[in-house]
């Protein structure tokens, strides 16, 4: 069956260091309506269904002020992945493309990042529209769409660096 966990045709796996989730913290899970990878968007889209993020305790407070976001940059841990391909066949042809030039669910820390709209809040409830996880998801992080938020603090050096500063590529 496709799009498991399965290796295919010219596929390499290594021998990756036993997984260890050590130094992150799940802050919450992801409701969505898809139990299987095989019905899950590769990407999530603005006009799909609603999903839900609820945010754990002791983390609630945190979400104060989110909602003047119109949209959101949710990360998350695709905690049903393998995690040790570095060569992966996405259309199953045999092709092979390194894992660090694909979005692919496979790669050694399983991170999943998406854009999503944000519908309303309704205390640790966050109902979104935009994301492509797996029911029960765990949460890793929520920030404001880079392109919605301005830095708060006073600016600093290196903060309005043009392009001629910065150094050429070798
Ligand atoms: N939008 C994210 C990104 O670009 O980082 C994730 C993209 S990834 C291609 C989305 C796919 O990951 C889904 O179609 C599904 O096959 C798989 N997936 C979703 N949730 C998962 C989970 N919790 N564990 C393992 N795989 C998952």
């Amino acid at each position: 069956m496709v799009r498991e966990n399965e290796v295919r045709e010219n596929e390499v796996m290594v021998e990756a260091p036993p997984p260890v989730d050590a130094g992150l913290v799940f802050i919450g899970r992801i409701e969505t309506p898809w139990n299987s990878r095989m019905e899950t968007p590769r990407q999530g889209r603005h006009d799909g269904p609603v999903c839900i993020i609820e945010v754990f305790e002791p983390w609630v407070a945190a979400l104060q002020g989110i909602e003047r976001f119109e949209r959101l940059e949710i990360l998350y841990w695709l905690d049903r992945s393998r995690r040790d391909l570095v060569l992966q066949s996405p259309a199953s042809n045999g092709k092979i493309h390194g894992t660090f030039s694909l979005r692919s669910p496979v790669r050694p820390n399983p991170i999943g990042t998406s854009i999503v709209v944000l519908e309303k809040v309704e205390g640790a409830r966050l109902y979104v529209k935009g994301l492509d996880c797996l029911d029960g998801t765990p949460l890793i992080d929520i920030k404001p769409d880079r392109c919605l938020f301005t830095p708060i603090a006073p600016p600093q050096k290196g903060d309005f660096e043009t392009s001629h500063n910065v150094p050429a590529k070798r």
